[in-house]
């Protein structure tokens, strides 16, 4: 039994075995520029990421407010 993938990049059909060296990936440049888009990603989220320091205690307790505010965890007794 072969087992065959596709390549996440371009979709072309890769047969799971040894010597398909870059698996999932069909090849090296497809893996590459996976690999490329992730860490661009990734460079954009931490670009997002405020410092810790940043948030105050307000600023903390507001976001939990309305996280349980969103998340309704608290009913209201009837
Ligand atoms: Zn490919």
């Amino acid at each position: 039994m072969t087992l065959k993938v596709s390549c996440p990049q371009c979709k072309s059909e890769v047969i799971w075995q040894a010597s398909s060296e870059f698996r999932p990936f069909c090849s090296k440049r497809c893996q590459l520029i996976d690999l490329g888009e992730w860490a661009e990603e990734n460079h954009k989220i931490s670009q997002n990421i405020q410092p810790d320091a940043m948030l105050t205690e307000e600023m903390l307790d507001a976001m939990e407010d309305e996280f349980l505010m969103n998340n309704k965890f608290f009913v209201e007794p009837e």
